[in-house]
């Protein structure tokens, strides 16, 4: 079903739009079948469900989302609980972390209570009509690496217009799909890019449209090379490590400290990224958010990963930096983002105690 990081639209959405200075929201059915006619569809049937979920009509086609990208979006996930229900992780983080993006594309920021009710609810109206994912004890045997979940989507989407402008009465669309894992395994390389992803002053710490457009031909690249990663670098001297194509970065150094970028203009905070670092604390690993340089990095780390909703943990077994390549750990997972993964992970399908209340009952 869930094949890596494809769309198939469950049929209930959320659309809510702010005029009058107040935010007003409501749940969209959309045409669809039982799940069990659905899965025996052919592709062509499939597709043109899939088409018509994908389609709401008022939306604008000329607005400033399709023409300038002056938009921003979430991503979360709810995981089946081996007693049968779903749990949203953190979905708190994400609501202010999308009223920070849109407030700082000077749009009006969706309330995050409202982001948390709405997100739990079109979980629950999608289940209701018995499109949600359910626990299978098989994925414990590969550590949930083959493990579904629901993907959920919160967007912005602004009111038409075709000068380039800010938006005052944007809508917001939150679709759920069901979700694999985001990259292949077999293939863990990362390398440097020559592009450039945020500057200072830039977008880069706000979850934008616009962000995505450089990651994108960067991953492209990196793939198109044969790597899975591509690592940006920072754009003021070209030597600083700041993310991966869509995903937080760290290096577990041979002192034994964890480091990640510091936050900034240019790193997007990522929920992932805060939990992994609390994780890993609570481990008694050392963490730091400072600076590291691509030269440290390639010369003192003996694990490096990234992380983020869609990647989870992924370990990375090389990475090359200007003709030049290191290995880490003979290619394979290191013992430290095994750890934070298997934490991660086993708290996410309900394994392992949630201690801190990041679960989120639908
Ligand atoms: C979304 C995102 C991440 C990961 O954030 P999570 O909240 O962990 O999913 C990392 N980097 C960029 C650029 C992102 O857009």
């Amino acid at each position: 079903m869930a094949k890596g990081f494809s769309l198939t639209m469950y049929p209930w959405l959320y659309l809510a739009k702010f005029s009058d200075r107040k935010w007003s929201g409501k749940y969209i059915e959309q045409p669809h079948k039982s799940p069990e006619e659905e899965a025996s569809m052919n592709d062509e049937a499939a597709s043109k469900l899939q088409t018509e979920r994908n389609y709401i009509p008022g939306l604008p086609l000329v607005n400033y989302t399709t023409q300038y990208g002056m938009g921003c979006f979430e991503g979360l996930k709810a995981f089946p609980q081996p007693d049968g229900s779903l749990k949203i992780f953190r979905p708190d983080e994400n609501g202010k972390r999308f009223k920070m993006s849109m407030e700082g594309l000077y749009m009006p920021g969706f309330p995050v209570d409202m982001f948390v009710e709405s997100v739990k609810t079109v979980i629950k109206k999608n289940e209701q009509i018995g499109f949600a994912p359910k626990y299978e004890k098989e994925w414990e045997k590969d550590d949930f690496l083959s493990g579904t979940a629901v993907y959920i989507r919160p967007f912005s989407y602004t009111e038409p217009g075709i000068g380039v402008n800010i938006s005052s009465s944007p809508w917001v669309v939150t679709i759920a799909t069901p979700v694999g894992a985001y990259f292949a395994p077999g293939n863990s390389g990362a390398t440097t890019t020559k592009r450039v992803r945020a500057t200072r002053y830039g977008t880069g710490c706000l979850k934008t449209d616009s962000n995505y457009v450089i990651s994108a031909l960067a991953k492209h690249e990196a793939m198109q090379e044969g790597y899975m990663e591509a690592v940006f670098l920072d754009a003021l001297e070209n030597k600083y490590l700041e993310e991966g194509s869509s995903s937080n970065i760290f290096c577990y150094l041979k002192n034994g400290s964890l480091v990640t970028p510091d936050l900034g203009d240019t790193i997007l905070p990522g929920v992932t990224r805060k939990t992994v670092l609390k994780i890993a604390s609570d481990f008694g690993i050392k963490t730091e958010e400072r600076k590291i340089s691509i030269d440290e990095a390639m010369s003192d780390s003996v694990e490096m990963f990234v992380s983020g909703t869609a990647a989870g943990i992924t370990f990375l077994d090389s990475i090359n930096h200007n003709g030049k390549k290191v290995v880490f750990n003979n290619g394979k997972m290191g013992d430290v983002a095994k750890k934070l993964l298997l934490k991660l992970k086993g708290i996410q399908y309900g394994k392992e105690e949630d201690k801190y209340g990041w679960m989120f009952k639908v």
